[in-house]
């Protein structure tokens, strides 16, 4: 079970806006004191190059939908976004070629299975379920529409970038390391093409896949991504439109459901936010209209959600008010 002490932290409502800037600067500031110190979880290491990371690393970052930033501790440590990349390929693939399309191939359904399970696709008849674990990302990301390989890793890339509002660049030691060890990707890949769910060359894709996993970013990039999602599409820092209004609350819609690994139900019931982890250490978390939440502390707890990142969004959501299902009752 999901463990946060928020013992005396009133519970502020969703509806209206956020609190003032100086007040969600403290709010920031508070949460990084308040579990900086937390030493639970694990640094992943199925990963080699992941193992590498310091443990004490902690930085927060919350964007705005007018994209002012607040932020406290690591905020600007470069880490590889992992499984963060679903969520936004997936928009990108359902901007490109309709959510009913990515629907029927991939699903919208938690497995409340672990991410890279391949037992999920055996169970399911072939069907990834949903966009969020392996099986699903790797169909996802085979369906964005290109004329070679390359042209299709480089729409991900910078279709990612304009999501960042800057140019994102491969940590070529992460997407190395990951590609000697991933031959689990590589029978999910293999598996989905013995299915009919890919119809690309499986191997293709899951270098793509893998190079998605290694984009160096920072819990502010994450911020101001998730905040894009938050504000209707458009960045709010550069003004870009990345994708319609309808792909982000789509986007949302699959992250509520299945961004936490199979933890998710825990963390919509304790947290109340669309949000995706990757195992780097990263979580977005987005609050709709409001903004979003960007953290980075390379401890995992079992299903691969980063422990401190996980408590510093449970705290900033209660004091904030951006639990999507805390109403308060009308004057
Ligand atoms: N590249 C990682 C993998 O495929 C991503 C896992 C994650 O962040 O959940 O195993």
């Amino acid at each position: 079970m999901f463990e946060v002490d928020l013992e005396g932290v009133p519970q502020r409502a969703f509806t209206g806006a956020l609190p003032s800037a100086g007040h969600i600067d403290d709010l920031v500031r508070e949460a990084h004191a308040r579990y900086v110190d937390t030493p639970d979880g694990e640094v992943a290491d199925y990963i080699p190059e992941l193992a590498v990371a310091d443990a004490a690393w902690f930085g927060l970052s919350l964007v705005d939908v007018t994209g002012v930033a607040h932020e406290a501790g690591d905020a600007a440590i470069e880490f590889s976004i992992q499984s963060i990349s679903k969520a936004f390929v997936f928009a990108l693939v359902c901007e490109e070629i309709g959510h009913e399309a990515v629907h029927a191939r991939v699903g919208v359904n938690n497995t409340g299975l672990p991410f890279n399970s391949v037992m999920a696709l055996e169970l399911n008849l072939g069907s990834p379920m949903n966009p969020m674990v392996n099986a699903g990302a790797i169909a996802t990301t085979a369906m964005m529409p290109a004329d070679s390989v390359e042209h299709r890793w480089e729409r991900i890339r910078s279709g990612l970038s304009r999501f960042a509002g800057r140019e994102l660049v491969v940590d070529d030691v992460v997407y190395e390391s990951e590609m000697l060890t991933n031959t689990r990707n590589r029978a999910i890949g293999r598996l989905l093409e013995g299915y009919g769910r890919l119809d690309e060359d499986p191997e293709a894709v899951v270098d793509i896949y893998t190079r998605q996993c290694a984009l160096l970013v920072t819990a502010h990039d994450l911020a101001v991504m998730g905040a894009t999602l938050a504000d209707g599409g458009v960045n709010p820092v550069t003004g870009e439109r990345v994708v319609s209004a309808e792909v982000a609350r789509d986007t949302l819609a699959v992250l509520a459901s299945c961004g936490m690994y199979e933890r998710s139900g825990e963390w919509l019931y304790e947290i109340g936010l669309p949000a995706k982890s990757g195992v780097a250490g990263g979580i977005v978390a987005i609050s709709p209209g409001k903004g979003a939440l960007g953290s980075f502390a390379p401890p995992l707890d079992p299903a691969g959600n980063s422990v401190r990142g996980q408590r510093a969004c449970a705290y900033l959501s209660r004091s904030l008010g951006l639990n999507l299902f805390a109403s308060s009752t009308a004057p």
